[in-house]
């Protein structure tokens, strides 16, 4: 940040009296604007022990697979900003369950929060950010094509839960490295 969003005024960078790191502060009119981490929410859809997952039609990774998510909106809960993303991005309008997986990734400061979902018919479509929504059996996962590391721990997560029979919250920290190119 350069300029205060408040006033306009330029602001500098340093630890605010009473703080012990670095913000941007305004010496117009003394906001002090933090940043802090950013929720993604999504569902890990399921129907039949088949997962839905969207077909990325937008940069970064743009054509691989990844869950329905997105960045939550101010004013919503967290299961609001899940459901609101899957039907935006894949048509869909699951039954929400628990949350499902917790992942923190400190490196580009964001926090995944996937709830699981049931879908009760076949019911779905891409939405402006999808190429492609279908279901997938565990067997069918198009594992080199995902999108991110945290679609790629979750998928794992299912695809063991699924063998249990047993779903339990998990927590991820992960230090999220760009994925390798398509195989
Ligand atoms: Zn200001």
């Amino acid at each position: 940040m350069n300029f205060c969003s408040n006033c306009g005024v330029a602001t500098t960078r340093r630890v605010p009296d009473g703080d012990n790191r670095p913000r941007d502060l305004c010496e117009g009119c003394g906001t002090i604007h933090y940043q802090n981490p950013k929720i993604i929410a999504g569902c890990v859809v399921l129907r039949e022990q088949k997962v839905l997952l969207c077909r990325r039609a937008i940069e970064p990774r743009y054509g691989l697979w990844t869950l329905p998510a997105g960045f939550m909106e101010n004013g919503e809960t967290v299961a609001q900003a899940a459901l609101r993303e899957t039907w935006e991005e894949a048509g869909a309008t699951p039954d929400l369950d628990q949350l499902y997986v917790v992942t923190s990734i400190p490196t580009i400061s964001q926090v995944y929060m996937l709830y699981l979902a049931y879908l009760h018919d076949e019911h779905f479509a891409s939405g402006p950010e999808s190429l492609e929504t279908r279901l997938f059996a565990m067997d069918e996962i198009p594992w080199d094509e995902l999108a991110f590391h945290t679609v790629r721990d979750t998928l794992q997560c299912l695809k063991n839960d699924l063998v249990e029979g047993v779903f339990t919250l998990h927590t991820i920290d992960r230090d999220e490295t760009p994925i390798s190119a398509r195989v």
